[in-house]
């Protein structure tokens, strides 16, 4: 093939997946200049499973990226047909948004943006393989033998690089949704010695909803009053849409298990890892046998179209066999079948050759993100492009990497779990991942980062404003209801009505409201003067009231954290040259390099035991 230059760059994101698309838009947005790839501009942004943004911890990851300026939140309000707060009867550590797309306008959107982004290329082509000077990056080859030199280059491959597909007896080369997959940069990058490993992931049959008996199910309708994911939005108009629940029963389990063997996954076929937290049905139906029923959720894929996605449903059996359990269930009984379900295994590596600015420890310039790097979901896929994308604009401008800690974002437990700890299966977000998570809010993230985003570039003037004046409005809030003075006889109603007794002495709005049952709403029969704030602002002042206790106390757990975080290590120690270390934590902490003491005490097989004996030899040596 005869190779020629085009257009150098600052950057080349491969791929314009969720990873991808935010990586471009990041990187141009910082000033670099770009060009985002993919074998097909048909599938930029492609929701190639899920038709819904968001959901327990992916909905805070999704709330961070638009904090720092990124894409995810804006193309989701502009898109959504359903939306709700997931765990609302809980705590609000735990309050996880999440919205049902329309995926057609999804793709239009997050691809208008891309073509509308000064800086930024968004260009169809397939890279065949990398261009490197030593341990250096240099750029991409695409598969017409164009040359593309870049300073630095951001792999975003996602289920397309290695792709095959399995359905039943059947398997094929294939990435997701029929589109081509990314076959020859696989071998490339194998070639080039990279540590590569095989997972998989499934998705189920997409139906007609109108071969459905929607009667037959539950209605599962969206939130009255809906708070946008962005923060440069206050509101974003209505529901246009249900989503049905309804049950596997002992017909659908005893089709499942007759046929067992003819999946892929039990017939063998299957050799990639898949995600522990969205196994298949038949997966399910095996594994939990004593239960009765699952549940699934038939959630459409769009406004436009009347195919529908069967949520909790993926499986890698024959056809006949999935269209026998599928009509075994109850709505499903006529169900006609537009798309069947497949499982697919594709190419990642190792995350723990990645510093936490996810640039590749062996080669200089190569930042990786999304599903090539051991993760899956679109949300987490998003917030490491994201990252990547700033980070390789920070490198190709000699500037210091942006990372972010556990304490700051669940972006940073993301990627420290990915880079620290590595992974053995693709690795889902969730809440209980996130050790500070009262901090780490999806009410918050604003708060949290978008100062920082300001800081680095990525944030604009506007968007910086708009921060500001909500931060502003909080604060004026939460002070109101601290200084508003409540006679107690103007609260005897609202107190009895809550279950509590009446008061002997005034008490402040902020005081009523930290009583339990009694919710900010409430307060509106004993408040006179009530301001005319958004629901975002009331939430807050609501939660920073409410949790004040709890979050002084996370504090402080944060602030011992951070003392270890920052107790910096250099990136060329020799752990090796230590005594006292027992040889497997040497081997660890050489492969790892961890950048600070904080990364190292969470790198497994490093006990508490060799930290100290690093601290004290650290402190000798005079480092702090
Ligand atoms: C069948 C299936 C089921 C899934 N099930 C789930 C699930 O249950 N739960 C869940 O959370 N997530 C699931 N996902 C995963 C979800 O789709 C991904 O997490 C998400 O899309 C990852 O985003 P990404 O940007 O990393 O990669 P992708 O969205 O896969 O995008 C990759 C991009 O890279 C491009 N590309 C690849 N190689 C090249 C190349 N050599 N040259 C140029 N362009 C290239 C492609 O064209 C595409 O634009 C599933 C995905 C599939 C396919």
């Amino acid at each position: 093939m005869k190779q020629y230059e085009m257009e150098q760059y600052d950057v080349v994101v491969v791929g314009a997946g969720h990873a991808g698309c935010e990586a471009g838009l990041a990187a141009a947005r910082m000033g670099a200049k770009t060009l985002v790839l993919s074998i097909q501009l048909d599938a930029v942004a492609l929701m190639a499973c899920n038709p819904a943004i968001g959901g327990t911890g992916k909905g805070q990851l999704v709330k961070e990226i638009d904090a720092l300026g990124g894409e995810m939140g804006l193309v989701i309000d502009k898109t959504f047909i359903q939306s709700r707060m997931l765990n609302k009867s809980k705590g609000p550590a735990v309050h996880s948004p999440r919205a049902q797309a329309d995926k057609r306008r999804y793709h239009e959107e997050m691809k208008s943006a891309l073509e509308r982004q000064a800086g930024l290329d968004l260009k169809q082509g397939e890279a065949v393989d990398l261009l490197f000077d030593d341990d250096r990056v240099q750029g991409v080859i695409l598969r017409t033998g164009a040359i593309h030199r870049a300073k630095t280059v951001i792999l975003a491959t996602g289920t397309f690089l290695g792709g095959r597909v399995f359905m039943g007896e059947s398997t094929y080369e294939s990435g997701p949704c029929g589109f081509a997959p990314a076959t020859a940069l696989s071998k490339a990058l194998r070639d080039r010695g990279l540590a590569i490993r095989r997972f998989k992931t499934g998705t189920p049959a997409r139906a007609l909803a109108q071969s459905l008996h929607f009667e037959r199910m539950e209605e599962q309708k969206g939130d009255e009053e809906i708070i946008p994911f962005s923060y440069m939005n206050e509101t974003v108009g209505e529901n246009k849409a249900s989503c049905w629940l309804t049950w596997t029963n002992a017909k659908t389990h005893e089709i499942i298990m007759k046929n067992l063997t003819r999946s892929s996954l039990y017939g063998g076929l299957i050799k990639g890892v898949g995600p522990r937290y969205c196994p298949s049905i038949e997966d399910k139906v095996n594994r939990f046998s004593d239960k009765e029923r699952h549940q699934l959720f038939i959630e459409p894929e769009g406004l436009s179209t009347g195919e529908v996605y069967i949520q909790g449903m993926s499986t890698s059996m024959p056809e006949d066999i999935q269209r026998d359990f599928y009509r075994s269930i109850p709505g499903l009984e006529d169900a006609v079948f537009t798309r069947a379900g497949y499982s697919i295994e594709y190419d990642c590596i190792d995350p723990l050759f990645l510093y936490p600015n996810l640039e590749h420890k062996e080669i200089k310039g190569l930042f990786c993100a999304g599903q090539f790097n051991g993760s899956s979901g679109y949300e987490e896929a998003a917030a490491q492009g994201l990252m990547a994308g700033i980070n390789a604009a920070l490198k190709a401008s000699d500037r210091a990497p942006f990372v972010l800690d556990r304490s700051e974002a669940y972006i940073g437990v993301l990627i420290d779990d990915l880079v620290t700890k590595g992974v053995e299966e693709p690795y889902r977000m969730m809440t209980a991942r996130a050790e500070y998570r009262l901090m780490l809010r999806q009410d918050n993230a604003d708060l949290r980062l978008t100062e920082k985003g300001y800081a680095i570039g990525l944030v604009s003037r506007e968007r910086y404003e708009t921060y500001l004046r909500a931060k502003a409005e909080t604060e004026t809030e939460v002070n109101r209801l601290r200084e508003t003075a409540i006679k107690p006889e103007d609260a005897a109603e609202l107190l009895s009505e809550s279950g509590f007794m009446p008061l002997a002495s005034g008490i402040s709005l902020a005081e009523l409201l930290k009583r339990p049952k009694i919710r900010y709403a409430a307060l509106s029969t004993v408040d006179s003067y009530r301001p005319d704030i958004s629901a975002r602002v009331r939430e807050r002042a609501e939660i920073q009231i409410k949790c004040e206790g709890y979050i002084k106390k996370q504090l402080l757990q944060i602030e011992r954290f951070r003392k270890l975080e920052n107790k910096r290590l250099p990136e060329d120690f020799d752990y090796f040259a230590l005594d006292g270390i027992r040889l497997e934590a040497k081997q660890r902490l050489s492969r790892i390099k961890p950048i600070s003491v904080g990364q190292a005490s969470r790198i497994s097989g490093v006990s508490p035991a060799d930290v100290n004996v690093l601290l004290i030899y650290l402190k000798r040596g005079g480092l702090w």
